[in-house]
């Protein structure tokens, strides 16, 4: 007797999944304007790049599994960074006063932020459980709540186009597990304030984890902005998301951490993938805490670009939502598409999300005068 034949049954959750479609990949000497993935438009600077080419040398060996250099410059890196935000705050009367204290066991690395919100979502969430979260936000969280077998419950943005916190209040029932908060979100750009963010999570119930995703954090200019690592001291179901994608620059590297509570922490780490973290991403991750200074230089180079962007497009008659993250959020709704086929026509690689809105990075000043050439273009011919 033989087998009958027949295909594997992927599961129900993965045979539907939504797909996540990426910023189109240019041909290595097209002379296009890449502003589909927030990417930063720096190279590596020369002292990353130089080390790096040393390190390849060591690569017939696995990385250090529990990452444990990273880990350390990250704690001390931390610490500092929250010692400076409460100094500067600290004339606030609605601050805390919460002393915050980062050691390696509040951290762990992934392959990215996203990869480590899989990894969050792996330990925390079982068949059922709810996620609430924004929308529209980060594409990646209905394909990886989908994935982990979790429901998603999508709470529409208010009509700035900014996170409704009393609508994500009201959407967390018995079966919520995790509430993410994308600030600044993507793809609108627009950032809650710390005292916001801070009433919200007091409302969410302590056995609800609360997700912050701050892949854009250090392009923050606003009023207010998120002091997270006040708030994982302060709340112990608290968990930022961060990246050295973006203001970091190492996006083609993937790596990203989170910040929480040691035993929440020790939940995450038992779920990533072994070694998932190379050689290269580790060490050009410390390599760029070294050289903070300079990278945040650049971030200050992209969020003056940011504003001149936002300037040239208001003369223009746009108008577009109040962003602090390094991209443009163009709410066209039905002429989404259409935009964005004449923004790639015209060499200018832009994400649109056909019927909602096209996102467009701050890229360096020639592919925004670029985008800023097109954009007027466009609305002349689109009133
Ligand atoms: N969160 C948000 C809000 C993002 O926009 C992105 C990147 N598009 C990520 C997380 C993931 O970034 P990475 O995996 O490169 O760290």
């Amino acid at each position: 007797e033989t087998n009958p034949i027949r295909n594997v049954a992927l599961r129900p959750q993965v045979a539907s999944l939504p797909k996540y479609v990426p910023g189109a990949r240019p041909d290595k000497d097209a002379r296009v304007h890449r502003l589909a993935s927030n990417e930063n438009p720096y190279p590596p600077l020369a002292s990353v790049a130089a080390e790096l080419e040393r390190e390849l040398r060591g690569i017939n060996r696995y990385p250090d599994m529990g990452t444990v250099d990273l880990l350390g410059e990250l704690a001390d890196y931390l610490d500092r960074q929250a010692a400076a935000a409460h100094a500067a705050n600290s004339a606030d009367p609605a601050d805390p006063k919460v002393a915050v204290s980062i050691a390696p066991d509040n951290l762990v690395v992934g392959t990215g932020s996203v990869g480590v919100f899989g990894h969050i979502l792996q330990a925390f969430v079982g068949p059922d459980d709810e996620v609430v979260y924004p929308w529209r936000s980060f594409e990646a969280y209905p394909i990886i709540v989908d994935i982990v077998g979790g429901r998603s419950v999508k709470v529409p943005l208010n009509a700035a186009y900014q996170i409704d916190l009393p609508a994500m209040a009201a959407a967390v029932t018995e079966k919520t597990k995790v509430v993410v908060v994308c600030t600044p979100n993507n793809p609108t750009g627009t950032a809650l304030g710390h005292s916001a963010l801070r009433e919200f999570i007091a409302q969410i119930p302590s056995n609800v984890l609360v997700i912050v995703d701050e892949a854009y954090l250090e392009f923050v200019r606003g009023e207010d902005p998120v002091r997270g690592l006040e708030l994982v001291a302060e709340f112990p179901n608290v968990m930022l998301l961060r990246t050295f994608s973006k203001a970091y620059g190492l996006a083609g590297l993937r790596v990203g951490y989170a910040v929480g509570a040691p035993d929440l922490i020790a939940g995450v780490r038992a779920t990533v993938i072994p070694f998932g973290v190379s050689t290269m991403a580790q060490r050009a991750a410390i390599l760029s805490l070294r050289a903070h200074d300079e990278l945040m230089q650049r971030v200050d180079a992209l969020v003056a670009e940011r504003a001149r962007v936002v300037a040239a497009l208001a003369a223009q008659g746009w108008e577009v939502p109040v962003t602090q993250a390094n991209f443009v959020w163009f709410p066209l709704a039905d002429r989404a598409a259409q935009f964005a086929t004449d923004a790639t026509d015209a060499g200018i690689l832009v994400r649109p999300f056909v019927g909602d809105g096209v996102r467009i990075s701050i890229g360096d000043r020639d592919d925004n005068d670029a985008l800023l050439t097109f954009t007027q273009n466009w609305i002349d011919e689109h009133p």
